[in-house]
């Protein structure tokens, strides 16, 4: 796994880089690979194959287009041992998770590659009184060429979120992944490419932040980004010059919502699963838990006894590997010193929790609301476990976030957690359980605020990568026809009482 490769993806023709950079294991710190930088000048090259593919692709209409992403979809299954190995060596994560996320990422796919058509087909709208003389449909086209731009985090299940969509949708993709998972990109495209070695439907461009500049800049139809809202910000002002539509799914700060009467073991199991797994590094991962008053120590106390049976390390049987992204442990640190100085509680470990390159959990209780713990996106196994004095007072707290991207509700009052979670300021929220939107494919998947705008996943996600389209055609003469430079005054005088008698009234 530590043995150093030259990889250059499949797809490149004759690369033009400005160098190479190596992704490595986080558990070790080795060198996994070798990876080009490629330059503006190559991702433009990549984007104008795409250009010709997208087309090829376009044409084969969804019922074609399933069948060679169905055909993918059993390839990447069919050999997700290897993919896992390849996620796990680059993320550092157990290989279990590495699995998990492949299975996720491959629902996805078949349910976009399915669904495509019975969402995104011309379909007849009704036409309303006033223009019953039209035949009017309704129907949604491919962008052309997308630019998907990925995180660390999830390196499969996060772009393919994406990917997927797009491609069902009839989209060329041209894909940068993350500097620190480019073996994930290039293993996807190398798949799809022995299947479908002459069409660059799908074709990888590695290199750091720059390269995904390029990657917007370079005339792509629509952007999907994935990553910290500082980095989103930066891509949608450069999609500003070129008025590139652009669809963000940002960080997180999720709230946990543990009511009175909550099957508290169940709340404490996800809490831990959301909180901890990953090592915290879960765009919609659980922050901070709020708990009734009432239920508030038994709650502290079960949390704690479940947490610190975890165990950290990269392998089969540990809990959770090591933070992907080395700085990310002094974002950790600075969080949880910051919380401790405002007086916060260290129920479960504390600053010396915070090591390299493993992070051994931390609960804290009575987080000051002001603390960065409880303002900023910590993405490490950190939870802040405050008090609320009921559902309401939880989502007022929960509420006070800058990010909005899912929440989860545990209770077994079905109609006061259904009215709760319609008060949440978030994308998504899972009652009784933790991240169980991510899972059900019908599902939209994305935040508001901090967290970002446009939809993955579902109707919504297919949506987000076409263009609609909007067509008339007249049947028959209007009876009443105001289209017209000739219009007749009893036309109009009749056009006058329509509008009082359908519209003026209360
Ligand atoms: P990041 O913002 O540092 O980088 C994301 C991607 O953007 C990388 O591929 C990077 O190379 C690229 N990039 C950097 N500068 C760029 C620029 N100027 N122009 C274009 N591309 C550029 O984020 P990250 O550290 O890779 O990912 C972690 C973040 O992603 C966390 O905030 C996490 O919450 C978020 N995330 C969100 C979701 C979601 O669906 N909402 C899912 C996973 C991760």
């Amino acid at each position: 796994m530590s043995q150093r490769t030259d990889h250059t993806p499949s797809d490149a023709q004759a690369p033009t880089t400005s160098g190479t950079f190596a992704s490595l294991d986080p558990r070790t710190g080795a060198v996994l690979a070798e990876y080009p930088v490629h330059d503006a000048e190559h991702v433009a090259a990549a984007v104008a194959r795409a250009r010709d593919a997208a087309i090829w692709w376009a044409d084969l209409g969804f019922d074609g287009r399933k069948k060679w992403l169905q055909k993918w979809k059993s390839a990447i299954a069919s050999d997700a041992r290897s993919l896992a190995a390849v996620i796990s060596a680059e993320t550092g994560k157990p290989i279990d998770d590495a699995i998990l996320e492949i299975m996720l990422a491959v629902e996805h796919l078949d349910w976009a590659s399915k669904n495509a058509g019975k969402v995104l087909k011309r379909r007849k709208v009704p036409s309303g009184m006033v223009s019953a003389n039209q035949e009017s449909t309704l129907g949604y086209e491919p962008y052309g060429v997308v630019g998907v731009i990925g995180p660390w985090n999830y390196p499969i299940y996060t772009p393919m979120g994406s990917i997927s969509y797009a491609l069902a949708a009839g989209n060329a993709i041209v894909f940068k992944p993350s500097e620190l998972t480019p073996g994930v990109a290039v293993w996807l495209a190398d798949k799809w490419n022995s299947l479908v070695p002459n069409q660059p439907v799908l074709q990888v461009v590695t290199g750091l932040g720059a390269t995904g500049g390029a990657l917007v800049a370079a005339g792509v139809d629509k952007v999907a980004f994935t990553g910290s809202g500082p980095t989103a910000r930066k891509v949608m002002e450069a999609c500003a010059k070129t008025l590139t539509p652009l669809v963000a799914e940002c960080g997180g700060k999720d709230a946990m919502l543990v009511a009175a009467d909550a099957d508290l073991d169940a709340a404490v199991d996800f809490a831990v699963f959301g909180g901890m797994g990953n090592a915290g590094q879960t765009c919609a991962g659980v922050e901070r838990i709020f708990v009734a008053d009432e239920v508030y120590d038994p709650f502290v106390r079960k949390l704690t006894e479940q947490a610190s049976r975890l165990r950290t390390g990269g392998g089969t049987g540990d809990s959770y590997g090591p933070m992907t992204l080395d700085r990310q442990n002094e974002v950790v640190r600075g969080q949880v010193e910051d919380a401790l100085d405002r007086g916060a509680r260290a129920v479960l470990g504390g600053r010396e929790s915070v090591r390299h390159p493993y992070i051994e959990p931390v609960i804290l209780g009575d987080v000051p609301e002001d603390s960065t713990a409880m303002t900023e996106e910590t993405f490490g196994p950190i939870v802040a476990v405050n008090r609320m004095r009921d559902l309401d007072d939880g989502v007022d707290k929960a509420n006070r976030s800058s990010y909005g991207l899912g929440a989860s509700i545990f209770s077994k009052d079905r109609a006061r957690a259904l009215a709760a979670a319609e008060r949440l300021r978030t994308g998504m929220v899972s009652i009784n359980s933790v991240l169980g939107f991510a899972g059900v494919p019908s599902l939209p998947f994305g935040g508001v605020g901090e967290s970002g705008f446009g939809r993955i996943h579902g109707a919504d996600g297919l949506r987000e990568f076409s263009r609609p389209k909007a067509v008339t055609r007249q049947k028959f003469r209007a009876p009443l026809n105001l289209l017209t430079m000739e219009r007749k005054g009893r036309d109009m005088k009749i056009a006058e009482w329509l509008l009082r008698t359908m519209h003026g009234r209360d």
